[in-house]
């Protein structure tokens, strides 16, 4: 599988914004920007994520 993939499979598994692991799908969110789909292992972090939305963002920019 290609490295790109790969990444995108990963990053699927693992909340946003604290990289927890998504082992309870009941608590996931999800919340799309700019056409980005960011995924949240609970609304808490769902919350963090709206107070400071470039600062999840740009760390996807920067993955080259
Ligand atoms: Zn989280």
């Amino acid at each position: 599988m290609p490295a790109f993939e790969k990444y995108l499979e990963d990053s699927a598994d693992v909340c946003d914004v604290c990289l927890a692991p998504l082992n309870d799908p009941e608590n996931i969110q999800t919340e799309e920007s700019n056409g980005v789909v960011l995924t949240f292992c609970s609304q808490q972090c769902r919350e963090e994520f709206l107070k400071e939305p470039e600062k999840y963002l740009d760390e996807e920019e920067t993955l080259e």
